[in-house]
Parts: C-alpha cells; structure tokens; sequence
C-alpha cells in the first residue's frame, strides 16, 4: 500500500512495516510529550522509559543472564573491532577465526592493539565454508578466542560454536541478531551492529559478561571506548543515538508479541529453504557457500559469467527488487532475507529467477 520493493539490501534493510508505521504515528508527538523522540532530552523521564523498556525487552527476548550488562554504544560495527580487543586484552594475546571479509577487518584492528593469532580460516577456498573449530590451538594467555558468527558478504554462519577450550568467546553477530535462539551463557561478549536485523545505523548492542568490564584499561583507551562506561551510566555517559534506541526497542517489542527468537528461527528456515531449494535444483544459478554452513539471513549465487550476474541484477531491479548485487569483494548475487523480508518477498523472487532461467538458458 506504500509502493514499497522487495529490499534485499545487506544492510540497513528492511524492517517490519508496522513499525515503521508506529514510529510514524509517533513521529510528531510522541505519547503525548509533545515532541519527537528525536527532539527529546536523552535525561529525560520519558525518554529513560524508552531506553529502560529497550533493555529489559531484549533481556526477555534473549533470556540473558543478570551477570551481563547490555549496551547501546554508538559508532555501529567498525568501532567494536576496535573496542573488544582495547578493553579486552589484558595480556595482549587473543585468537581469531577467519571466515570473511568481517573478520579480516577485526584481526585487522586488533592488531593494532597486540597480538592476534588466526587459529582457523577458510581462505583456502573463497571463504565459503565455516573451518573446523573443534580443537584450536589456543595458546594458554589468550584473552579471548574472535569469531564472526554470520558472514554477511559471504553468507555463511555458524550452527556449532567453537571449542575455546575455556577462554572467553566474542562473537560479532551483527547481521544474525535475533534471527534464533542464543544461549548467551556460551559467550563471554556478543556484539551486534543494529542496521540489518533490528534498527537505523550507527548503533551496536554490545551485550558483555560483568566480570570482563575493567578499571584498568590502558591509558590511550578513551573514556567513551571503555565498556565500563557505558556500564556504569546505562549507556547515558553521553548523548546517546536515542532514536535508534528508540527504534530498536519497537523491534524488540514486535519480535516478542510475534512469538520471539524461536518462531524467527522458524520462519528464517522457512524463508531461507525456499531460496536453497531453487538454487539446489536451478541449472543456471549456484549457491556459493558449503551446504552445512548456508547463512539463513544472506544468501550468495552465482550465474555461470559476470556479464549474466549484471543482467540478472539488472532485470531484477526493473522487475521491482532492489539491492540483488553481490558485495564488490566477491561480485555475483547476494539476497538478504533478514528477519523483516516476508516470505511472500522470498517466493516473489524465485518465481522472477524461474522465469528469468526459463528464458535465457
Ligand atoms: N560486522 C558485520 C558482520 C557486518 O556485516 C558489518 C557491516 N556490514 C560490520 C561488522 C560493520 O558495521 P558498520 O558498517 O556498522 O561499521
């Protein structure tokens, strides 16, 4: 009824459209306060009500733990590479697992901080398959062990976690937020950049173990990359992005009236089956990722040449669909089905690659 396309950006993508038109009765007047969120004072009562309701409805969604403080840290993905290993090596060491171009730029940053040891990777092969986790070598200082649990541009995700063999597990889950269960126990810190399953960029949930939080960073560390300022101040150190608090904390509540994080999983595996099963069977198009490691939030697919990649996503734009590309690092097709994409997006755009192969092969 908007004139809305099918968006199957990677991120900021889709979210679920009655809360966009929630946040839209909102937008001049919000409950009766008389100003926009975007106008409110982040001190205020009203906007504290925001924030506080966010917290403990992400708290119920992911049944995590007391001992876990949640965070609303500005600054998106990007900064978290940097922040996990200033607050977080201690003794300068820490392992990293590398699937992607994600992870790449985490050892990347971290190295800048001290020493990173790449304890598994699928380099070898394109970055399409999840390497075996089972038995790392993780040298005995280690601080923690680093993985990218869904790799956005080469769509692949973890279903088993690995063996840290105790050590403490920090996981970028920015583009599988929400998308399933999580037994947060298992981490030590999840971190998510909030522009693909749950809300506007620009913003991270850092959800982090109290014992991890330290006074005694080094003295270069500053004050607002320390998580133990946020902690300390509810995430309110300094201004913070309160209309993405705002509009996440709608996502949080239309994921729990919706049947949470287990009926997402269900309906992403729903979702996710549909566009597999037609690549499994399509003699023109290929998926690019090991079957046991297919990421159920972004789907990458090739044609047989890159010149039929560009057609394709040239078709499928003029056909109503938008954002089909495939990152520039890897080219061909790339479908993210987060959790807001409705089903009936997914099965719009199989029927348009049916017909597209039926014509061109
Ligand atoms: N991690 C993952 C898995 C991502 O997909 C992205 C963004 N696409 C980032 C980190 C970086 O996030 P940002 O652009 O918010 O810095």
């Amino acid at each position: 009824k908007y004139g809305r396309t099918y968006n199957f950006s990677a991120g900021p993508a889709m979210m679920p459209e009655e809360v966009l038109e929630e946040i839209a009765a909102e937008m001049m007047n919000y409950r009766g306060s008389g100003m926009c969120v975007m106008e409110m004072s982040h001190r205020s009562k009203v906007f504290q009500q925001i924030r506080d309701e966010a917290e403990a409805d992400l708290r119920t969604l992911m049944g995590i733990p007391d001992n876990y403080k949640v965070l609303f840290v500005q600054g998106g993905g990007t900064v978290q590479f940097a922040m996990v290993p200033m607050n977080l090596m201690k003794n300068g060491v820490a392992c990293y697992v590398e699937t992607g171009n994600w992870s790449k730029k985490a050892i990347k940053e971290a190295q800048k901080y001290g020493e990173v040891k790449i304890v598994a990777s699928s380099a070898d092969k394109n970055f399409s398959y999840i390497p075996d986790c089972s038995d790392l070598d993780i040298p005995d200082n280690a601080d923690y062990v680093y993985i990218c649990e869904n790799e956005t541009i080469n769509g692949t995700t973890y279903f088993k976690l690995p063996d840290t063999k105790g050590k403490v597990l920090v996981s970028d889950q920015s583009s599988m937020f929400l998308s399933r269960p999580c037994d947060v126990s298992k981490y030590g810190l999840i971190w998510a950049g909030v522009q693909k399953n749950v809300g506007p960029a620009g913003m991270a949930v850092v959800i982090v173990r109290e014992d991890l939080l330290r006074d005694d960073l080094p003295k270069f560390v500053p004050t607002y990359m320390s998580y133990k300022t946020h902690a300390d101040n509810d995430s309110l150190y300094n201004t913070p992005n309160c209309w993405a608090i705002y509009c996440c904390g709608k996502v949080f509540k239309y994921l729990l009236k919706n049947g949470g994080l287990e009926a997402m999983n269900k309906r992403n595996e729903e979702k996710a089956a549909i566009l597999y099963d037609f690549l499994d069977q399509s003699k023109f198009f290929t998926g690019a990722v090991r079957k046991e490691d297919r990421s159920l939030m972004n789907v990458p697919f090739v044609t047989p040449s890159k010149e039929q990649d560009a057609d394709v996503v040239a078709a499928s734009k003029a056909a109503g669909f938008d954002n089909l590309k495939g990152h520039k690092s890897v080219g061909g097709l790339r479908a993210s089905i987060y959790n807001a994409m409705p089903k009936e997006g997914v099965e719009a755009l199989v029927e348009f690659l049916k017909k597209y192969e039926a014509e061109h092969t």
